[in-house]
């Protein structure tokens, strides 16, 4: 059944802790993402991009992906899975899924 996408927006605002106020310190996505990697969907007008498995396989590529195509390929945000990109102007910013705090690093 296809899903709308307000509906899949959802799904992922759920990892949006910052709802209102975004951490701006945070990592940003470097490069421009100017169009799903999967459907094509103009990612210009969209509030999240998700950055994962962008294929149904057992060794997927990755790609920048709309919250529909992550619906489908990548619901599950955690750092090494998928990460969530948040927009603020012109820049992604990431607000889940990226590396655990530095204490937690083992260098
Ligand atoms: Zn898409």
């Amino acid at each position: 059944m296809p899903i709308d996408h307000a509906a899949a927006q959802a799904l992922f605002v759920e990892y949006d802790k910052a709802a209102d106020v975004l951490d701006e310190s945070g990592p940003i996505w470097h490069g421009d993402i100017e169009n799903c990697d999967v459907c094509s969907r103009p990612m210009e007008p969209e509030i999240y991009m998700i950055d994962g498995p962008a294929q149904a396989s057992a060794q997927p590529m990755w790609g920048n992906m709309c919250v529909i195509c992550a619906y489908k390929l990548s619901l599950k945000i955690e750092w090494g899975i998928a990460q969530l990109y948040r927009r603020q102007g012109s820049h992604w910013y990431l607000i889940a899924g990226g590396p655990p705090p530095r204490d937690d690093w083992d260098l």
